[in-house]
């Protein structure tokens, strides 16, 4: 019985890797990284190097999508050691996940959805809105902005689309990310 079930799952993974070299060889995949690295500027987007060999790396997988079928955030161009930095930090980030208890992991989420969300704000635009979904991860991105989470709430409440989702419109926090001259103005 468990026998079976072993060689069952062994079958399973085998097929999913084969599907997956497949959709690797697919034009459908050489066109979406050709895409990314042109939009890239054929260099690392993280060390800049143009020299070595350049990788368009997942930031991550989701089941049943095809690996062409990924937004361009999702898809990192990287060169090979960036890469491999990228794929150990990852299993670093696993093994760290996996030591904290569930209600400490919310806020670890909210924690880094904040980061996140900073990281793409555009002093011009919209785009620094974050959706937190429990009280755990207000908790966190309260912690993450240094503020009481009452004052995420305050944050939420002024904003322009609070509902049952916590959204918090990270414009109001100008003072935070958006008095840094490298972000005024752009795109
Ligand atoms: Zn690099
Ligand atoms: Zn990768």
């Amino acid at each position: 019985m468990s026998k079976k079930s072993h060689e069952v799952k062994q079958k399973r993974e085998w097929v999913s890797r084969s599907e997956f070299s497949e959709q690797y060889r697919s034009p459908a995949w050489q066109k979406r990284r050709l895409e990314r690295l042109d939009a890239a500027g054929w260099e690392c987007g993280n060390c800049g190097d143009s020299e070595s060999q350049l990788h368009v790396h997942h930031t991550r997988y989701v089941a049943g999508r095809k690996v062409w079928d990924y937004s361009d955030e999702e898809l990192q161009v990287l060169c090979e050691a960036c890469h491999s930095g990228a794929h150990a930090l990852k299993e670093r980030l696993n093994e760290a996940l996996a030591s904290i208890p569930g209600f400490d992991l919310g806020k670890v989420v909210g924690y880094a959805l904040a980061a996140a969300a900073t990281n793409r704000l555009d002093c011009a635009g919209n785009e620094g809105v974050l959706t937190l979904s429990t009280n755990e991860e207000v908790l966190g991105a309260a912690d993450y902005f240094g503020v009481d989470w009452h004052e995420i709430f305050e944050i939420g409440a002024q904003g322009e689309r609070p509902t049952a989702r916590r959204l918090i419109d990270l414009r109001m926090r100008n003072a935070m990310a958006c008095s840094d001259p490298k972000n005024a103005g752009s795109q």
